[in-house]
């Protein structure tokens, strides 16, 4: 990468912007008579929330071996993406990179931003077009990977987190139903990484809207100064927290769920318009078929309810691993066809 200097990429007025000081900041203890901050006196909810949320990042840190510095939390990773615009691209000026198929939120989100959109579609095998991106000047661009709904592992992040000049968000949704280990060890190798989690999925808070963004302190500071203060209300952040003081329960699940994926593979292949499936790192399998759509609306019918991609990749449903017993009644509605 040629030298990256973080102030040269970021919003001026987001470089210079002195952000809301809440009365949580300008004391921060736990004990005393606190008539600061407009609250309530009665009930156990009347008071606001940490909106550092030292407390959750302490157990993040604690569980992942990496500073609080390096840690923000987001209203959900949603949050996070819209940051990724707000800090760092001029509305109608700057440009991200965005590789379809992949989650729609990064074009959703993009457009409320009015940032311009270079779309350079992943290839035949599903893996980044990398001279193409790097032919490409804009100011971020979003990777998913596991990718959703193709549900690979992208091939050469490396190489872009290396020569690309600009913000690189790595979406790790999905990395823990996944043998590899993801980027989050190498922020501080790339000064222009942000690597993305979620509660939503393998910790099975999607409930609590809590996202996950790690990378470089300097950018951490401009997430927390460019959020609303308030962002993560303290219910979601100790459903968070509690999650994280059962690092058994999250794994069992997520062993049930890759078994059940291996399962569920085995058992849609047996059906006869079942075309292709293609290998997954992540809870979902995306599966071609001959007639999708109507298989679609057929399940639909059945009450069970998937996703039809028919129009992103032709003839693709993307199942969701579900229990055991949802699995089942899929396969047994499936072999009624
Ligand atoms: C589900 C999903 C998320 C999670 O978003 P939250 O706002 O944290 O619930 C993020 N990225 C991708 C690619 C997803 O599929």
């Amino acid at each position: 990468m040629k030298k990256f200097e973080l102030k040269s990429i970021v919003r001026p007025n987001i470089w210079e912007l002195m952000p809301y000081s809440s009365a949580r900041d300008e004391f921060t203890g736990n004990e005393g008579v606190f008539l600061d901050a407009n609250e309530n006196p009665f009930g156990d909810r009347n008071r606001y929330p940490d909106p550092h949320q030292r407390e959750l990042k302490k157990a993040l840190s604690s569980r992942n071996n990496i500073p609080v510095d390096n840690i923000f939390i987001g209203n959900g990773s949603d949050e996070v993406i819209d940051l990724v615009y707000r800090i760092f691209c001029e509305p109608s000026r700057d440009s991200v990179i965005i590789c379809p198929p992949t989650y729609g939120m990064y074009e959703v989100s993009a457009n409320i931003n009015n940032v311009n959109i270079i779309r350079i579609p992943l290839d035949d095998e599903f893996e980044l077009n990398t001279d193409l991106i790097l032919a490409e000047s804009a100011k971020c661009i979003f990777i998913c990977s596991p990718n959703n709904p193709t549900g690979n592992n992208l091939k050469s992040i490396k190489e872009i987190l290396d020569q690309f000049n600009g913000i690189v968000v790595v979406d790790e949704a999905y990395i823990d139903f996944s043998d590899s280990e993801g980027f989050m060890s190498t922020i501080d190798k790339y000064p222009n990484l942000i690597v993305m989690q979620t509660f939503s999925k393998a910790w099975a808070l999607a409930k609590a809207r809590v996202g996950v963004a790690y990378s470089n302190s300097d950018i951490i500071a401009l997430m927390d100064k460019t959020k609303p203060p308030y962002n993560v209300s303290g219910f979601n952040q100790q459903e968070a927290i509690n999650a994280l003081l059962e690092p058994k329960k999250f794994e069992q699940r997520v062993d049930i769920i890759l078994e059940q994926r291996n399962l569920l593979e085995k058992e849609l292949y047996k059906l006869p318009f079942v075309k292709h499936i293609y290998p997954s790192d992540a809870n979902f399998l995306l599966v071609k078929m001959s007639e999708a759509s109507e298989i679609y609306k057929y399940l639909v019918s059945n009450k069970v309810i998937v996703r039809n991609r028919d129009t992103v990749i032709p003839g693709c449903i993307r199942i969701t691993v579900g229990s055991p017993e949802e699995n089942s009644r899929l396969i047994e509605v499936l072999q009624n066809y």
